[in-house]
């Protein structure tokens, strides 16, 4: 093996330890800076620029030659790397990067960030834009879907190109970012619909764009008054932590109420720089929620999405929606089963805080909205009782007070009894 890569195998050991010590107890934790030292050896990397998140954009591996000065890949496995980001480009930060557990093919990081030849197995069912966004767009870049909030795509550019992601159809013609002109446009719109109260501003990432540009989206979006809230869709904590800074975070708490959703996928990128991250978001008046995806072989046991949940928690991140994966081509090695969806939900109810428990949705095919499914506690219900299982698996019975026919029925009798 190569001295970097086992000089990475140490360092991660002694990392990982700092990670669980950490989120325990503040006392323990590392400076950052010791962090961010150990990281940047890993990469090769001993100038100051390893905390710019500029530097960690700029410096992004893109190609299999760079992949091979840290991942131990064989001339076959780097041939299929290379014929899979002919349609599906890669791209890692370093920072994420150095999460990775170079010696095994299947951690969990690896798996979300490197290409491999499943990506090109297209089945029949899946599609190339299963959510119809493109249908669904009342102007170009905003999907007006549900009754009172858009979402709005402002750039496909991502700082990491997550394999499982729904939009990986577009990263071949990848690069945009809306032009100020269809900004106003999509703006205009919103301002001619006064029952758009809450509006997402997504992507790709739209913390790419300078601080400046988002700025100004930000603000003529609060300028439009029945908007109530605006919500920010963003990787970043995850795979850039280093963009949230001060500047960012001064803009954010300016044109609130603004909630962040973000974008965790198993407890390992839950490190000292993403809590610091997320924390800093916060502290600015922003809420922080995560909307993660099931993936098969990353985090679909319940084991890993308790410890996942458990972790959000106690970085004040909390769970919102745990995604079925899409049905978008190139991503078919991830999907799991709905059922064991549900068992992982049904495994988590009542064995832990209910705020760390997600709500599991199917976002359905051809633009049919996000639906929830869960495990089936009611095995019965008839006008006054509800026969349940409890989380033990326990069968009880309950009676049903607030029925409003068995209410009136009972009115009637009674008026009956009074007349007579
Ligand atoms: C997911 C989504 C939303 C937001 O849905 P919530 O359930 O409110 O989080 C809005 N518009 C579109 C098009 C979406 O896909
Ligand atoms: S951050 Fe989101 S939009 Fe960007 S590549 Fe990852 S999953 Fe796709």
């Amino acid at each position: 093996m190569r001295p970097q890569a086992t000089l990475f195998r140490e360092e991660k050991k002694e990392f990982s330890h700092n990670i669980a010590t950490a989120v325990q107890s503040e006392e323990e934790e590392p400076p950052l800076s010791a962090v961010a030292e150990e990281r940047q050896l890993f990469f090769g990397n001993s100038s100051q620029s390893w905390n710019d998140w500029r530097w960690q954009f700029r410096n992004r591996v893109t190609t299999v030659e760079q992949l091979l000065k840290f991942i131990p890949l064989t001339s076959n496995e780097c041939a299929q790397i290379r014929s899979v980001s002919a349609k599906y480009p890669l791209a890692i930060t370093p920072y994420y990067l150095s999460l990775l557990e170079p010696s095994d093919p299947y951690d969990p990081i690896r798996l979300q960030s490197v290409p491999t030849i499943a990506e090109l197995s297209k089945s029949c069912v899946s599609m190339e834009d299963p959510l119809a966004e493109q249908q669904h767009s009342v102007v170009p870049g905003l999907v007006h879907r549900y009754p009172d909030r858009v979402l709005m795509v402002l750039t496909d550019i991502c700082p990491m190109l997550c394999r499982h992601c729904t939009r990986k159809r577009e990263w071949q013609y990848g690069g945009w970012v809306r032009t100020p002109e269809q900004f106003e446009n999509m703006l205009a719109y919103i301002r001619q619909h006064k029952e758009v109260r809450d509006v997402i501003v997504s992507g790709g990432d739209p913390l790419t764009l300078s601080t400046v540009r988002l700025e100004e989206v930000l603000s003529g979006i609060r300028r439009i008054p029945h908007v109530e809230i605006i919500r920010i869709g963003t990787r970043v904590p995850v795979v850039l932590p280093q963009r949230i800074d001060d500047e960012l975070c001064n803009v954010l708490s300016k044109f609130g109420p603004i909630w962040l959703n973000t974008h965790f996928n198993h407890p390992r990128e839950i490190t000292p720089e993403a809590t610091r991250a997320c924390d800093l978001i916060v502290r600015a008046g922003v809420p922080v929620n995560n909307q993660s995806v099931l993936l098969k072989g990353i985090n679909d046991s319940v084991e890993t999405q308790i410890k996942l949940c458990q972790s959000l928690l106690r970085i004040k991140v909390r769970p919102y929606y745990l995604f079925q994966c899409d049905d978008v081509a190139g991503t078919e090695h991830f999907w799991t089963s709905v059922e064991s969806g549900v068992e992982i939900i049904r495994n988590m109810r009542g064995f832990t805080s209910g705020l760390a428990i997600p709500n599991y949705v199917i976002d359905l095919p051809n633009g049919g909205g996000k639906i929830p499914v869960s495990p089936d506690y009611i095995l019965e219900r008839t006008l006054d009782e509800l026969i349940v299982r409890n989380y033990q698996g326990k069968i009880m019975h309950y009676s049903n007070p607030g029925n409003s026919q068995t209410r009136v029925m009972s009115e009637v009798v009674l008026k009956d009894v009074i007349i007579v």
